[in-house]
């Protein structure tokens, strides 16, 4: 329902979550969040609203992170529990994704990876990417185009926001049939499902186009199809109200 993503150098666990506020309206059944810090990922997640996630956060903290992101949860496949929010992450723990929308080939997908050994922890459609993510940043090492190879085997309406444990300044997304804007800013970037979940750090804005993935490091942001060729970016400046 709500994503945001961050890199930059401010605590990336505050700007997620002070976000996922600004996207609190649309209504939601569970959250969670994940950082990337020392070259570690991790991540919480719990059922109910996002004072929950913030109760846990406060008797079990994550380490400090400047890279991470959240993501609050319309349950379309498996109910409102914590093992089904999001992110979801691989069987290594270095992966960990958060999705909006519905991976029309999830069961094909989950029964491929069951196949190969993978253990999935929830019920839901989204948890596939993961672990998909992970193998194929292990035999592409680089994040972008794992995330390309991913979405091109993915039917259906999707944003993912992923990171990993391995390259811990960047986040990656893609977008299909579900929307994505990233949040350009001096020194950090920006990904969200809704430009409100940024605005207070920056108005200058790229809404993703169709089949797009986004690679966001703190200085730079790089667009490419889902095939790897790059993409037409529309770079906009968001200019209504912040108190809107
Ligand atoms: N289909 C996913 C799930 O049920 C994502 C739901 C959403 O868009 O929040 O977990």
């Amino acid at each position: 329902c709500g994503i945001v993503g961050y890199v930059g150098a401010q605590s990336a666990l505050d700007v997620v979550i002070a976000g996922l506020k600004r996207l609190e309206y649309r209504g939601y059944d569970s959250a969670g969040v994940a950082v990337v810090a020392d070259g570690e990922l991790a991540a919480t997640k719990k059922a109910g609203k996002l004072v929950n996630l913030e109760k846990q956060l406060v008797s079990h903290p994550l380490p400090p992170g400047s890279t991470g992101l959240g993501h609050t949860r319309w349950a379309t496949h498996g109910g409102p529990t914590d093992a089904n929010a999001h992110p979801h992450l691989d069987n290594t723990g270095r992966v960990a994704v958060v999705h909006n929308g519905i991976i029309e080939n999830f069961a094909a997908l989950r029964a491929e990876l069951e196949d190969r050994g993978h253990r999935l922890d929830s019920e839901t459609d989204t948890e596939v990417t993961a672990h998909l993510l992970a193998e194929e940043f292990d035999a592409a090492g680089d994040l972008a185009e794992a995330m390309r190879r991913v979405c091109r085997r993915l039917e259906g309406a999707f944003t993912l926001v992923a990171v990993h444990a391995d390259v811990p300044d960047t986040v990656v997304g893609a977008r299909r049939n579900s929307p994505l804007v990233v949040g350009v800013g001096e020194g950090e970037n920006f990904l969200a499902s809704d430009v409100a979940a940024f605005i207070a750090h920056t108005r200058s804005a790229i809404e993703l186009g169709q089949d797009q993935v986004v690679e966001l490091r703190r200085d730079g942001v790089t667009v490419t199809r889902f095939d790897g060729s790059p993409a037409d970016v529309r770079a906009y400046h968001v200019d209504w109200d912040a108190s809107a």
